[in-house]
């Protein structure tokens, strides 16, 4: 194994991913520490955490937990992977995190230094003489500076990380990423003997990553967002050193029905829901009926059974942002998001009994609870359907459950004709 992964979020973890699986990698992402070895043969694995905006000794925990559980695997080198937009506040967890990571990892080489770089080109995220940019605009501009749980209020990635640490952080200036590998090496060394344990690097491009991947490739530990993922695999794909690069991303065909499940909100999803539901057919879960006793999972297992043989359903709790706030003024937030998550968990699994073996999920919450209620513990990563997304193949269930081929997507990630896109590739009516 080369490469293990420890992710601070699910939908992140499958960024990077898919990122990995891009650039030749066969990878599995696991949802959290697995309790046995992995009985496959990949290149990579990314274990997913949910430690983002946990306190940090929790966070430092869980971290340690898969790094032990990675090392057992054998792999190589290790990577924590964050946000693009480096989401933290000063009490952490990048910096506990890292800094914990870096302390397990101290009986191996080189363990004493390691990057920080969020960068992620493609999707707008560059960083220049230390400052992270989305798109045109400073992070601290950003939306981002009213995120209700890690406003960023700071551009300056090395004054940000620094609040986070003891140790000292500096910074590899994009001059030196431009000048290649070793540059970026001699830069290090220097960095190194002024006493710095963390860099952050600058990056604008996807050449850029492959030549930060390049110059890190001594050290044990790498910590970035997705895109150095890119420019890692890249490295050891001109290393020799993947053996299927070609057919990384190969899923094989699975039988059976097909349908979605939507319980995301967002912008995008709302607009996906609707242009499925101008030609195929969906079935409308609402709280307030569920809230009132309705057995809502009955009522759309019956509706749906008769379709699946002839054409994929959708089972949807979308509704545009004032229907929404209807019901969590009636219900409260979280008891809102609770019960439709509940219901849609069981609406899956009651679906899987009835033959689907295609499922599309919308939604980073509802994902991860369908997930459990399906008793998935690990994703193979198939072929991508959009930036950020791919099919997943599940991994690793007892005898006797069916595998499933599940697209697990973000609230606000996928083109508006996403269900059916992701579909027509996997599914033949
Ligand atoms: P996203 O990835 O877009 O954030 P999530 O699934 O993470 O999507 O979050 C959406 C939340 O909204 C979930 O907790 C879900 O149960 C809840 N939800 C979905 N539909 C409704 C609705 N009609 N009214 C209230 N809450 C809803």
């Amino acid at each position: 194994m080369l490469l293990g992964c420890i992710g601070d979020d699910f939908t992140g973890s499958t960024d990077l991913a898919n990122m990995l699986v891009k650039g030749g990698m066969r990878t599995i992402q696991t949802i959290g520490v697995p309790q046995s070895p992995l009985a496959e043969d990949v290149d990579a694995v990314v274990v997913a955490l949910k430690s983002r905006t946990n306190p940090a000794a929790e966070a430092i925990t869980q971290s340690l937990a898969a790094l032990a559980w990675l090392r057992q695997q054998g792999c190589r080198q290790f990577y924590f992977k964050y946000c693009s937009t480096f989401d933290s506040t000063p009490a952490g967890n990048i910096g506990p995190v890292t800094e914990a990571l870096m302390d397990a990892l101290l009986d191996l080489p080189n363990a004493d230094f390691t990057i920080a770089c969020p960068a992620f080109p493609e999707n707008g995220r560059t960083i220049f003489r230390g400052y992270l940019f989305t798109g045109d605009t400073l992070l601290s501009e950003s939306g981002m500076k009213d995120h209700p749980l890690t406003p960023m209020t700071d551009s300056n990635l090395v004054r940000v990380l620094q609040a986070q640490t003891r140790r000292k952080v500096g910074l590899i200036r994009y001059d030196t990423v431009a000048s290649g590998a070793p540059a970026i090496r001699e830069r290090i060394a220097l960095l190194r003997r002024q006493g710095v344990a963390m860099a952050i690097v600058d990056a604008v491009s996807d050449a850029d990553l492959v030549r930060i991947a390049d110059a890190c490739s001594d050290l044990p530990l790498v910590t970035a967002g997705s895109g150095i993922g890119l420019g890692l695999a890249q490295h050891y794909r001109n290393g020799g050193l993947l053996q299927s690069a070609e057919h990384a991303a190969a899923m094989p065909v699975q039988d059976g029905y097909a349908a979605v499940i939507s319980g995301s909100c967002s912008v995008a999803t709302n607009a996906q829901v609707g242009q499925w539901l101008q030609s195929r057919p969906g079935f409308r879960v609402d709280p307030l009926r569920i809230a009132a006793g309705e057995d809502s999972v009955a009522e759309a297992i019956t509706w749906a059974r008769p379709l699946l043989p002839v054409e994929p359903v959708l089972i949807y709790a979308t509704s545009d942002a004032t229907s929404v706030k209807a019901a969590q003024a009636l219900l409260g937030v979280e008891h809102a998001g609770q019960l439709v998550e509940t219901t849609l968990a069981t609406i899956a699994q009651a679906l899987v009994k009835n033959g689907v073996r295609k499922l599309v999920v919308a939604g980073g919450e509802t994902a991860g609870a369908v997930v459990q209620a399906l008793n998935v513990s690990a994703l193979r990563i198939g072929p991508q359907i959009d930036p950020g997304v791919p099919w997943t193949l599940s991994q690793g269930e007892p005898p006797g459950v069916p595998r499933l081929a599940l697209a697990l997507k973000s609230g606000n990630f996928g083109a508006v004709d996403f269900f059916a896109k992701a579909l027509a590739m996997v599914h033949r009516p």
